[in-house]
């Protein structure tokens, strides 16, 4: 199928910039190459250093995005800021943003779309709360959420594009979807990437999973058909941690 293996850690608001270099020099060190794709979705704050110190299949990226690409933005940081910064990617959506931030929708698509044409590419996260989760609404929210995220991209910007899923009650809890669970998920949404632009562009899209991943479930939610890679949070904060999750990926690969 072709699909690159991807590991995202996802460091939320953790680490100074003195933190984040030692990080960053310790996980080279111990992982001075690698066959599958890592990324690091660091504090705005760490980006540009970061960015000198990385190796081709390290890259660095930026937690959120603006949806504007300039003008009177208070505290915004918009998709040429982190691509003159040297990210290569954004997460869009991530729960915490849409929980602690009312991230909405129609924003959420138009931060997609301002990314996408800063040349940055997305990680666009989706998933449902505990409630939907229990209520059976999976499904409908991954098709919604997927849906609006999209609304103005078209096929050939599909490229540029990850998904993440992110049960939200999987996040930080260390309750992660059983691998055949999140197998389901990440089948539904390729259906509906399918749907809106293709069997060939669905094939092609990298899904991750996202929701206490560690070095116990790495290997068995890898070794699900549609599940491509993990967002990582947590357990990305330690160097030894994410060496590990990383490792064990790559022996996934294979
Ligand atoms: C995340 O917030 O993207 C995440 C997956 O967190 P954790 O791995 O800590 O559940």
């Amino acid at each position: 199928m072709g699909r690159s293996l991807i590991i995202i850690g996802n460091w939320k608001m953790h680490k100074t910039l003195q933190e984040a270099e030692q990080f960053v020099r310790d996980f080279l060190k111990k992982v001075p190459s690698c066959e599958i794709e890592v990324g690091l979705a660091v504090p705005f704050t760490a980006l540009a250093a970061l960015s000198l110190l990385t190796e081709s299949f390290l890259k660095i990226g930026a937690q959120d995005v603006s949806q504007h690409n300039e003008g009177a933005y208070t505290g915004e940081i918009s998709g040429a800021m982190l691509r003159d910064a040297g990210a290569s990617f954004t997460l869009v959506g991530h729960s915490e943003r849409r929980r602690y931030h009312q991230e909405g929708a129609k924003v959420i698509a138009h931060k997609v779309r301002a990314a996408l044409s800063q040349g940055l590419r997305v990680v666009l996260c989706v998933g449902e709360t505990e409630q939907e989760h229990f209520l059976g609404e999976t499904e409908k929210v991954l098709e919604e959420q997927l849906l609006q995220g999209l609304k103005e991209i078209k096929e050939e910007e599909v490229s540029s594009l990850v998904i993440a899923y992110e049960p939200v009650w999987a996040i930080g809890t260390g309750r992660a979807a059983m691998p055949e669970e999140a197998q389901r998920a990440h089948s539904f949404c390729r259906s509906v990437i399918e749907k809106k632009y293709g069997k060939g562009v669905a094939m092609r899209l990298s899904i991750l999973y996202g929701g206490s991943v560690s070095d116990k479930n790495i290997q068995e939610l890898l070794k699900k058909p549609d599940i491509d890679g993990a967002l990582v949070g947590g357990a990305s904060l330690n160097v030894e941690s994410f060496v590990t999750i990383v490792n064990l990926s790559g022996e996934i690969n294979l």
